[in-house]
């Protein structure tokens, strides 16, 4: 049987990857934050370098609510009281039905506070001044290095199949 030169070139590749696997690229879909303190200490302490496109592209910023936990990686840094249900969420040991009934009831009994208007519209202006630096950041690398950020669809690609990686958790 004839191997042709390309065969051999992907054979070759396929080798190399093997005895040096890629560094992967970090790039995110998505980061979460619960407000802006979070999002400060996520954007202040999480790794923002690619090993691939130098930059770390961040993906889209949401604020999420406090029951429910930001991205893995960014649990460390989130320094938000805690809520039943994201605590619920963050345990690494099975749960139980009676656990989540628990956590269910716990959230009831404490609903959050409501916000001052004062809290509302620090938090807000605060948030939108991260959102531009970081979008600052973002919009001045590939002007300056020339380099390119991923396209959302080459994060689609890699969201899943991290997604698989981790076992579908
Ligand atoms: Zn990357
Ligand atoms: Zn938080």
């Amino acid at each position: 049987m004839r191997t042709s030169f390309h065969d051999l070139e992907r054979r070759i590749s396929r080798l190399e990857r093997q005895i040096q696997p890629p560094t992967p690229c970090n790039c995110r879909l998505v980061t979460h934050f619960h407000n802006a303190h979070c999002l400060a200490a996520i954007l202040e302490k999480t790794e923002r370098k690619c090993p691939v496109h130098g930059f770390r592209e961040m993906g889209f910023l949401f604020q999420r609510s406090c029951p429910y936990p930001v991205v893995d990686e960014d649990n460390q840094f989130c320094r938000c009281p805690p809520h039943p249900w994201r605590s619920l969420q963050l345990r690494r040991d099975s749960v139980t039905k009676e656990d989540c009934a628990a956590a269910m009831q716990a959230w009831h009994d404490n609903p959050p506070g409501p916000e001052s208007n004062f809290e509302f519209q620090e938090n807000s202006d605060r948030t939108k001044s991260l959102f531009k630096s970081y979008f600052e950041e973002r919009h001045q690398w590939p002007r300056e290095t020339g380099r390119q950020l991923p396209s959302l669809e080459e994060r689609r690609i890699l969201h899943a199949k991290q997604y698989r990686r981790s076992g579908n958790r």
